[in-house]
């Protein structure tokens, strides 16, 4: 059995074209899995009967099932999902006034490793396929109450562009009129500074909104709190950055957790400031560190994250602070791991 999400629209019409139909009728099942919601081929009611039946035999249509679900006093759901390998992976919906965002898992687990987050605690299992990654877009939207899946980060566990050609697939099905019709400005790809990964994406015909996870401005913070570092120092990051943003004309976001006693004082908000001072388009998120207790990070108190956040918008930088989602259910930034490795 196959996953049909992996299959262009083009890819399904010449499967159709095979089965001796007209490839017209791809484009009614893109409609019917993408758009309407269904989870079974026989619930395609437009569809010739045998047609269903072929389908049927070949493929499937959802290959993940929900094995947990939370949701927030604030209203961000936190979705446990079990994968058909028995991987587990998580999603959560964070509405807000005009808009519900889906923040969806790259990977199962994450070698990444860094210090203040919970996502690589249990190590790295594997890449999750182009069809898992949409499984949980699909999952969301059509499990959403009374609210519309209106942007989509690759925000939760993994490392996306350690993933690139299977992201890149989705991020394109996601966008497709045929299929999710998610504009590419309203779809993040946030990477803790893979270089090459960032390269690749500036090649790309794709408006897509990119982040990068930054955390500390100078490189022996960061390569002790983000061990990637070692591997891409900031020089070349912001190297890399200048390049993207040359090469797209597009922004990028930075994002600045903020730990008491790690990165938040004012010889902190000098170097940040400093390093990217010479970036055309950048913004500053920042985000007070949500709490992991096994990782003893806790954020700073208000007025320090406020005077850190003056100092950059004094130094000419166009910053944002990032209110906490879903804390009380384990669901905030860096927050998602795996509690029930067996179920
Ligand atoms: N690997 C990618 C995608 C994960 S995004 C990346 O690093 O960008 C998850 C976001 O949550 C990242 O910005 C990450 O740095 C942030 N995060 C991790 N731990 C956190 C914590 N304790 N508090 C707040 N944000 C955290």
């Amino acid at each position: 059995m196959r996953d049909i999400k992996e299959l262009s629209l083009k890819e399904l019409e010449d499967k159709i074209l095979s089965w001796g139909k007209p490839k017209y009728h791809a484009g009614q099942i893109f409609n019917w899995v993408y758009q309407k919601g269904a989870f079974e081929f026989s619930d395609i009611s437009n569809l010739p009967v045998a047609l269903r039946k072929s389908l049927a035999d070949e493929f499937y249509i959802l290959g993940l099932h929900l094995a947990d679900f939370r949701k927030s006093v604030d209203g961000t759901a936190k979705f446990l999902f079990q994968l058909r390998d028995n991987n587990l992976v998580e999603a959560v919906s964070i509405p807000a006034a005009k808009r519900t965002t889906g923040c969806i898992s790259s990977q199962a687990g994450c070698k990444f490793a860094c210090e203040f987050c919970a996502s690589g605690l249990k190590g790295f299992k594997r890449n999750l396929t182009c069809g898992e990654m949409l499984d949980e877009v699909l999952y969301l939207k059509n499990n959403l109450q009374d609210t519309q899946l209106t942007h989509v980060v690759f925000m939760g566990t993994g490392e996306p562009l350690d993933n690139y050609e299977n992201l890149l697939k989705a991020v394109r099905v996601i966008n497709s009129a045929d299929a999710f019709n998610i504009g590419a400005r309203r779809i993040t790809i946030s990477t803790c500074g893979v270089i090459p990964g960032i390269k690749k994406l500036q090649e790309e015909d794709l408006q897509v909104e990119l982040s990068i996870s930054l955390h500390a401005a100078d490189d022996k913070l960061r390569s002790r709190i983000m061990p990637v570092n070692r591997k891409y120092p900031l020089g070349d990051l912001i190297k890399c950055c200048q390049e993207y943003i040359h090469k797209t004309n597009r922004q990028i976001t930075f994002e600045y957790i903020l730990a008491k006693g790690l990165n938040s004082d004012s010889s902190s908000a000098q170097k940040l400031a400093a390093l990217l001072k010479g970036l055309r388009l950048a913004k500053v998120n920042l985000i007070p560190a949500n709490p992991i207790p096994k990782l003893k990070v806790i954020a700073p108190s208000d007025p320090e994250v406020a005077a850190f956040k003056e100092y950059l918008f004094k130094a000419g930088l166009n910053v944002t602070l990032r209110r906490p989602r879903g804390q009380d259910i384990d669901a905030a930034c860096g927050q998602l791991k795996l509690k029930y490795e067996q179920i």
